[in-house]
């Protein structure tokens, strides 16, 4: 069977996925506030951007930044990098929803962050409620990454749970399900790490160290985890 891998354009990051992310499904880059999850993002869409596919990149902590784009690749590939900055949830709803009616054939969709506005939007009572949208979007983002076979790379916040100190995921089960890849990123005293936490095909538990550079997320040389 053909592996239908996506470079991401990193070095560390495709060891680890042996080759990439994965079409048809969405992969999740989970990991505490400056672990690397917008660096991941912007390197990948480098990555599609310098071999001539579109992509669309919904961003809604408007962290995009075509300066950083332009370090990683080069600022004429911006061409290729369709950015919508979203403020709301409802916004990001349609964000999701005109997707399938882009005229430009996409070979990557970006959400960055997929919760960040879910949590603005959860208030107590309302948690179903905003679940079953989250879900529903998630749905969507998953029926386009199979019907289009293209990778969808989303980001996800996270919390350390009250009960036992773990680390959860801001939406918990919701983008848990709909995510087949899901990859840490953490920063400890001596380098940045990212971990594979669930895949359909590779083994969970597996890590490799990484900086980050100019040139995105990179080998570390000192070769620690
Ligand atoms: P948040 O949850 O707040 O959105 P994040 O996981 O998206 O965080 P990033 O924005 O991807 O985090 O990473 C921020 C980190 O990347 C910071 O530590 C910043 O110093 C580092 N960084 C950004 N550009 C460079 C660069 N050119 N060289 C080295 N480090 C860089
Ligand atoms: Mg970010």
């Amino acid at each position: 069977m053909e592996v239908k891998r996506v470079s991401t354009g990193s070095k560390p990051l495709d060891t680890l996925l042996e080759g990439g992310i994965e079409r048809g499904v969405i992969s999740n880059f989970y990991g505490e506030s400056g672990s690397g999850k917008t660096n991941a993002c912007i390197q990948i869409s480098a990555e599609v951007a310098s071999s001539h596919g579109n992509v669309a990149y919904i961003d809604t902590e408007a962290s995009f930044s075509a300066e950083r784009f332009a370090q990683i690749a080069s600022e004429a590939e911006l061409e290729n990098v369709f950015v919508k900055d979203v403020t709301d949830f409802q916004q990001q709803k349609g964000a999701i929803n005109s997707l399938q009616a882009m005229e430009q054939d996409l070979e990557l969709v970006v959400v960055d962050s997929m919760v960040s506005l879910y949590r603005l939007k959860v208030d107590g009572g309302n948690a179903s409620e905003v679940n079953n949208e989250l879900s529903e979007q998630l749905s969507k983002l998953s029926e386009i990454a199979r019907n289009q076979d293209i990778p969808v790379v989303i980001t996800n916040q996270v919390y350390t749970s009250f009960d036992d100190d773990e680390l959860e995921l801001v939406g918990s089960d919701v983008p848990k399900y709909w995510s087949k890849c899901l990859i840490q990123l953490s920063e400890s005293q001596d380098s940045r790490v990212a971990e594979i936490a669930k895949h359909r095909s590779l083994e969970e538990g597996q890590k490799v160290g990484f900086e980050i550079t100019d040139n995105g997320l990179q080998r570390n040389d000192s070769g620690v985890f």
